[in-house]
């Protein structure tokens, strides 16, 4: 509804119907929260919802994406819909909403231990998987495993692989142990998601060579 003084010249919008922002319903979890403070996120309930965080988010600014409703259906306990929620994935963890909440509830790590909660529970965003399984087969969440990258680092006088795990086999060996022996292979999904990618590259093979036939 649109109400319009003459006298004063504001404009008062408003809505008659008023709906709920979220449904609470009989899913709610109450060791949600606890959970969160365990796994990363002490401060979760100094919360008021002020939305700062939200309006500092660079990845709510080109997405869905809402900290803070993220942050107030946690304490609700509304815990399977935030954790099957993709949303979940797309803050870059670029910090800013941790310097600016003026409760110190640090939006940043309570994102992150959702995460973890929502991993342990099967969910991950496919980016993410393969982020963790470039962990997993080359030591490095980012490999330089392209030549044209290599080039690049070698023409601006730098060594083609950084010292780092990625360039020693030793040390791939033995990240690849640890991240067998830690249960992280299985926690990502590891072995699902390389079999699928296999299939999924053969596909494309197979398409490019139909289509050079045609
Ligand atoms: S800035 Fe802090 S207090 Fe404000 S809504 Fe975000 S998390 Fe809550
Ligand atoms: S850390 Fe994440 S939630 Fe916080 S401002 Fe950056 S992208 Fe947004």
């Amino acid at each position: 509804m649109i109400q319009a003084s003459a006298r004063s010249r504001c404009v008062t919008v408003t809505t008659t119907e008023e709906k709920p922002a979220v449904d609470v319903d009989d899913d709610v979890d109450l060791e949600f929260v606890e959970m969160i403070k365990k796994t990363g996120g002490p401060n979760i309930q100094n919360c008021y919802q002020c939305g700062t965080c939200s309006g500092s988010c660079p990845a709510g600014a080109f997405t869905n994406y809402l900290v803070r409703g993220i942050i107030r259906k946690a304490l609700l306990g509304l815990k399977e819909e935030v954790i099957s929620s993709p949303d979940l994935w797309f803050c870059t963890t670029c910090y800013a909403c941790t310097d600016r909440c003026p409760q110190d509830v640090k939006p940043t790590d309570v994102i992150k231990a959702i995460r973890n909660v929502a991993v342990a529970e099967g969910y991950m965003l496919g980016p993410h998987q393969k982020v963790a399984a470039k962990v997993v087969e080359a030591a490095h969440a980012v490999p330089l495993d392209k030549e044209s990258w290599q080039n690049l680092r070698v023409k601006v006088g730098l060594e083609p692989v950084p010292p780092n795990a990625s360039g020693n086999p030793w040390a791939i060996d033995e990240i690849r142990k640890i991240t067998k022996k830690s249960g992280f292979e299985k926690l990502i999904g590891y072995e699902e998601f390389m079999k699928a990618q296999k299939e999924k590259a053969k596909k494309k093979a197979e398409e490019k060579k139909s289509q050079k036939k045609e």
